[in-house]
């Protein structure tokens, strides 16, 4: 037989319309933490806009997720736009071995200069940065152990995946494979002289062995939205001092203002030795994370033997530049407190609903607990019906919208929330 084979172009490649987008969906694709295909079908998207959504349908929905804590300037941004344009003109991609532009040295610096820490490594998602973290503390420390605290979120990669709540974080799926670390209780969100002994010992117990602790500051994202009292943060700086342990930062979340502070560990007026950057940092427009380090801690590492392909990615590279300019611009401080306000205020009432068991609010975060697991799909056709986006997870149902969204907008994900929190049973 003949090689290439002739004939004609195979003509049917394309989904034709949002009917056939839905019915491929079903049939390829796999979603996060979801089956293939998954029970309840995604909904389409079309277009995003400032802080909406526009469904394939005509549906329009207010954004209160930021697509997971990333797109803090909301979407279609003129200069997010302009910026990425700007620099596919000039290179789309090059290899970052041997090879270096003014997008990545430039955003390398501005970052350096926001944290204090001055060698930055370019990672192509959290995930990734948290693995060259966590590599950078083995190969410095020679210890390969690491501390951590219950109801955290690091990441779906192993290393990452092996430091998050081992609960939720599902270790039992891969027990045999995770390296098992050393885990304190989740902190408190009050200050406890109990809890800080308790951890102190857990820390002295272990520190022969450990290379590093891992937190993420002030809020646990995903792993259960949890608030805690930034004095851990700094009793954890002393541990780590202490007993010639280092501190990971993982700000993924928690970076560029969303807690109220440029970042968690400013709420504790800390450095750690390490820090992970991720989700806004390109204001939700590509992937691009980075791990950021001490000069000790990179001379002491020396090589470092990690490369991703698309390292330094010069479009990620440069919309992220442009986003921290928007941020420089932007009166970020002031919108997330009057982001703040506007969550305690419109979330209020939701709190004596029977279902809920806790309303908390830190900066441009709102987050209501029930009792119960709520069933996502009807907790998500609530909010829908009130014209919102909102994912909740467990037992949570939370937002944290665009530091662009106006109060108008704001207070319709407040009562979409509230309505979604009253439509709960009974505990
Ligand atoms: C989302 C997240 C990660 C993982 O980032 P990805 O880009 O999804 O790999 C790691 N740590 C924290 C705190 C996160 O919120």
């Amino acid at each position: 037989m003949r090689w290439p084979l002739s004939g004609t172009p195979d003509r049917a490649a394309g989904p034709e319309g949002p009917g056939d987008v839905a019915a491929l969906d079903r049939e390829h694709v796999w979603h996060p933490y979801a089956a293939v295909p998954q029970p309840v079908a995604p909904h389409v998207v079309s277009r995003a806009e400032g802080v909406r959504l526009t469904l394939a349908d005509g549906r329009e929905l207010v954004d209160g997720m930021s697509s997971w804590w990333a797109a803090i300037h909301g979407y279609n941004h003129p200069e997010l736009n302009r910026a990425l344009r700007e620099q596919l003109e000039d290179m789309a991609h090059v290899m970052f071995g041997g090879l270096t532009h003014e997008p990545a040295v430039r955003l390398a610096r501005r970052l350096a200069a926001m944290t204090g820490l001055p060698k930055v490594f370019l990672a192509d998602s959290g995930s990734v940065a948290v693995e060259v973290a966590i590599k950078m503390a083995f190969q410095l420390t020679g210890r390969g152990r690491l501390l951590t605290v219950r109801g955290g979120y690091h990441g779906d990669t192993f290393g990452a995946m092996s430091v998050c709540d081992p609960v939720n974080g599902m270790h039992h799926l891969f027990s045999g494979v995770l390296p098992e670390h050393v885990f304190a209780d989740r902190p408190p969100r009050e200050y406890d002289e109990g809890y800080a002994a308790r951890l102190a010992d857990l820390l002295a117990g272990h520190a022969h062995e450990l290379a590093a602790i891992i937190v993420e500051p002030v809020v646990q994202g995903a792993g259960g939205m949890h608030f805690y009292h930034p004095a851990y943060l700094r009793l954890l700086r002393e541990l780590a001092d202490e007993h010639g342990v280092l501190l990971i930062a993982d700000e993924i979340a928690t970076g560029f203002g969303r807690t109220g502070e440029l970042f968690g560990c400013d709420h504790a007026g800390i450095r750690p030795d390490i820090m992970c950057l991720g989700k806004a940092l390109t204001g939700g427009y590509l992937s691009l994370a980075a791990t950021l380090c001490t000069e000790r801690v990179a001379r002491g590492v020396g090589v470092l033997m990690h490369g991703p392909t698309f390292m330094g990615n010069p479009l990620a590279a440069a919309v992220a530049n442009a986003s921290l300019d928007l941020l420089e611009e932007r009166p970020w401080r002031e919108e997330v407190r009057r982001i703040e306000t506007g969550l305690l205020a419109g979330l209020a009432g939701a709190a004596t609903a029977p279902g809920v068991r806790q309303v908390r609010v830190l900066g441009a975060i709102g987050v209501i607990e029930s009792h119960e697991p709520v069933d996502v799909p009807a907790v998500q056709d609530v909010v829908m019906r009130h014209g919102v986006w909102l994912r909740p997870f467990g037992r949570l149902l939370y937002a944290m919208p665009p530091y662009s969204i106006g109060d108008d907008d704001l207070e319709r994900v407040t009562t979409a929330m509230t309505a979604a929190a009253r439509s709960l049973g009974p505990a």
